[in-house]
């Protein structure tokens, strides 16, 4: 690919080049973000000498949370709506309920749990009016069907940063800015199930097991993925028994069994394995409904101390939490043919040599265990590469939302949260003691997260050149 000339640049600048503020990844994370910024207030205050929203896509705001088919979210209504709900929003969001295609999620219960598609369309008319107004009262500058490729690191604290349009992938063009909110959510990929399967100590599928992620595997209409398990299914011996293994214990892997289970049944796959671990964890409100449910609670290590929620982190809620219920009762998922077996391979010998068994025996085996991150390039001002601290979950980050590089030092100016980054429970943002992982959700974004990393830019700009009045 060529490198970004004075040529390129003249010939294709549609939008000046130089910003105070770039939002690169204008998914929930990022939208979360600039919501947040501009709920406090604090819009003009990074847009001071202008920002950009730049995102490969050409809609915005929902990122890959609305691709997700027939999936029901972790999350209720009004937590969704909520982060949309505030006076200053009124004017600039207009009345929802005017948009028909709003319409089911708007008005279902307040504490019911929505179909992921339905978010998706809810947060990105909301983005899309609130970035409308964005560009007509502020210096706000938007460029879809726009992928980051590198991030440059400038001696003098700025960044640069070359995009291509995705249409025009051999054109490279360049833009500076003095911070980048850089959130282009996480990835998945296949070859990650070596490790996986080292991590829990059993060999690695064989040549002949086919191998998928869940994050693809739930963006399948039930038509497509009929389609591409039909051929795999029918491969299968004669009374051999047609399984699918799941690495996983959290959300994505209960939410993939359940589309297993029920979309393909009737073509004949007989057994879905989920491997796992650590024990499953579920969501409870409180200490006392855990222990009405007879699940026990270590008050110590599962509660959280700011909430009193039960696993508020870790534990699978309403959906996954009924799936996983019915899986732990019946085997299986309700009204679903395939059995369905959980496997906690850290819990001994015999469950490890039965997760061998299974993952050699499967027909196919999937990633359903998190996100690792899907940055740009990023490089000093050199151009040499500049290696980040990536630990489970991804990027590891100060508590600011700044990248941490492997010598320990936060990436001044610029800030990663979402899906494959993310911050880790601490006393401000709670959660129980013994969740390890990152903190990722809607509302989290557009509130304590988005705050953190509103205090981070504004003190990254105040130190580069204090504001003129
Ligand atoms: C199955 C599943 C169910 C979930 N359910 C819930 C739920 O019910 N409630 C909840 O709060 N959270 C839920 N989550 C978590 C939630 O999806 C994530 O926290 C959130 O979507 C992550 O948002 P993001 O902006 O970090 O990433 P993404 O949604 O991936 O958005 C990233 C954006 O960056 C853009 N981008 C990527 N690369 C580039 C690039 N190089 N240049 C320019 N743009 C780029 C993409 O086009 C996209 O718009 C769920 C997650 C999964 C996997």
């Amino acid at each position: 690919m060529q490198r970004p000339t004075a040529k390129t640049m003249a010939s294709s600048r549609a939008v000046r080049t130089n910003y105070s503020c770039v939002a690169c990844g204008a998914g929930p994370a990022g939208m979360g973000f600039l919501f947040h910024a501009y709920r406090t207030g604090k819009l003009a205050d990074i847009a001071r000498n202008g920002l950009l929203i730049i995102d490969k896509r050409s809609s915005l705001g929902a990122g890959k949370l609305g691709d997700y088919v027939n999936v029901t979210g972790y999350s209720m209504v009004k937590t969704f709506l909520e982060c949309l709900e505030h006076e200053c929003f009124e004017k600039v969001l207009g009345d929802l309920s005017e948009c028909s295609s709003l319409d089911r999620i708007l008005t279902a219960a307040a504490d019911s749990t929505p179909r992921l598609t339905d978010v998706g369309t809810l947060l990105t008319v909301a983005a899309e009016r609130f970035i409308a107004h964005l560009t007509e009262h502020y210096d706000v500058e938007v460029l879809r069907g726009h992928e980051v490729e590198t991030i440059r690191c400038l001696e003098d604290g700025r960044f640069e940063i070359v995009h291509h349009d995705t249409r025009k992938p051999a054109t490279p063009l360049l833009i500076t800015s003095d911070t980048v909110v850089m959130n282009p959510g996480g990835r998945q990929r296949v070859e990650e199930i070596d490790g996986l399967c080292r991590m829990l100590r059993i060999p690695s599928p064989g040549k002949n097991v086919k191998t998928y992620t869940s994050d693809d595997l739930l963006r399948l209409s039930s038509a497509k993925l009929v389609d591409t398990f039909a051929p795999v299914l029918a491969q299968t011996a004669p009374r051999r028994i047609n399984r699918i293994a799941i690495i996983g214990g959290a959300h994505s892997a209960f939410t993939m069994a359940e589309r297993l289970a029920t979309d393909l049944g009737d073509i004949k796959l007989h057994e879905i394995a989920i491997i796992h671990r650590s024990p499953i964890r579920l969501y409870f409100e409180t200490a006392e409904e855990a222990r009405l449910w007879g699940y026990s609670v270590d008050a110590a290590k599962d509660v959280c101390p700011i909430t009193k929620r039960v696993n508020r982190a870790s534990g699978l809620r309403y959906r996954a939490f009924e799936v996983a219920c019915s899986i732990l009762s019946r085997g299986g998922v309700s009204g679903a043919k395939p059995r369905v077996e959980l496997i906690d391979a850290g819990s001994g010998e015999a469950a490890r040599a039965r997760a061998a068994e299974c993952v050699a025996n499967s027909c196919a085996v999937i990633h359903g265990a998190g996100y690792g991150p899907n940055i740009p390039t990023l490089l000093d001002h050199w151009g040499a590469p500049i290696p980040l601290q990536v630990c489970r979950g991804g990027i590891e980050i100060d508590p600011l939302g700044r990248p941490l590089s492997i010598n320990g030092e936060a990436i001044s100016g610029l800030f990663s949260f979402g899906l494959g980054s993310g911050f880790r429970p601490d006393a401000q943002i709670g959660n129980e003691p013994a969740f390890r992982g990152r903190i990722n959700g809607v509302w989290i974004f557009h509130h304590d997260i988005g705050g953190r990393v509103l205090t981070g830019v504004l003190q990254a700009l105040d130190a580069m050149a204090p504001l003129q009045f």
